[in-house]
């Protein structure tokens, strides 16, 4: 099989640059463009010095036409209206899109279901293997464990983050939900702050820590009145987000076109 040809937008991106020395790094794929928007002041630098690998003759452009044309996938952690043009163009050009881009409105990313009829989709709030097993652990315990124990998510994230709770947090609770058989939207408060009241049974809740450099932390605390249990994750390194990405991708390349999950590519959907 020929090396695949694989696009970075939002390539001057935190993720974007750890996306480029992930593709960099693996065997099977190669940095074919790398993508930044209009204005950009990263425009015509090349990506791999960019992201710190060493020159890798691939200079940041906005012509996302031109480089999707050319290519078999697109890595892209970028904002949620750049992701929905992205897919527009991926289904175009009928290649693979994985997207790890976080904090999509309700029903934003519809037209993705759309876009996956002509394009390999892989989305996911977090392309990590331990947060994906972390999900099914959370399924299993909040079907095990009755209505007694009351769920929090709690997570942490550097202070540049822009969306909250996380793409991760979110995506526990919806583990959570589908074990115990009820629906997030209807169970979810996700901020609490002056007179709540007590706590509704059966809610979900989530609460959100911002601060430094921290790269994602992770706990689904299940607590009734006598005991109390927690699964947790810890990311050490944003590179692992990115081999993840990369690992998708060359999943994706031999698949029909469809809406696929990380939990498909790790083999841990049921
Ligand atoms: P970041 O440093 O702000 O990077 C985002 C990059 O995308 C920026 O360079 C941004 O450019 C660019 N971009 C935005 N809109 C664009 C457009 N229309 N065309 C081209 N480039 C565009 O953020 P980050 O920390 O890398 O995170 C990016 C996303 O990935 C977030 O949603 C985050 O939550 C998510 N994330 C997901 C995972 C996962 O495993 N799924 C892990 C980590 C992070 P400008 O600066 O010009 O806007």
């Amino acid at each position: 099989m020929s090396e695949m040809r694989l696009v970075v937008v939002g390539a001057a991106g935190r993720m974007g640059r750890a996306l480029v020395r992930a593709v960099t790094e693996s065997s099977g794929a190669r940095v074919s463009a790398a993508i930044e928007r209009e204005g950009s002041e990263f425009l015509g630098k090349d990506a791999g010095e960019l992201a710190g690998c060493g020159e890798l003759g691939v200079p940041v452009t906005s012509d996302a036409l031109t480089a999707f044309a050319a290519a078999d996938g697109v890595l892209d952690f970028t904002a949620p209206k750049a992701s929905l043009w992205f897919a527009e163009l991926a289904a175009q050009a009928r290649i693979v899109h994985v997207i790890g881009t976080t904090g999509w409105a309700q029903g934003e990313d519809e037209p993705l279901l759309a876009a996956a009829r002509h394009a390999r989709i892989v989305k996911s709030g977090n392309m990590s293997l331990g947060v994906n097993l972390l999900a099914a652990l959370v399924k299993q315990a909040a079907k095990a464990l009755d209505a007694d124990f009351d769920i929090e998510v709690l997570e942490m994230h550097h202070k540049h983050k822009v969306d909250a709770p996380s793409g991760t947090a979110l995506m526990l609770g919806e583990a959570a939900a589908k074990g115990r058989g009820i629906s997030l939207e209807e169970h979810s408060v996700r901020a609490r702050d002056g007179i709540t009241g007590a706590r509704t049974q059966g809610d979900i809740g989530f609460a959100t820590l911002r601060g430094g450099s921290v790269i994602g932390e992770h706990s689904v605390i299940f607590a009734s009145d006598s005991e109390r249990l927690t699964l947790s994750h810890h990311a050490e390194d944003r590179q692992l987000f990115a081999k993840g990405a990369v690992k998708a991708a060359l999943w994706a390349f031999e698949k029909k076109p469809g809406f696929y999950s990380m939990a498909d590519v790790l083999g841990l959907s049921d």
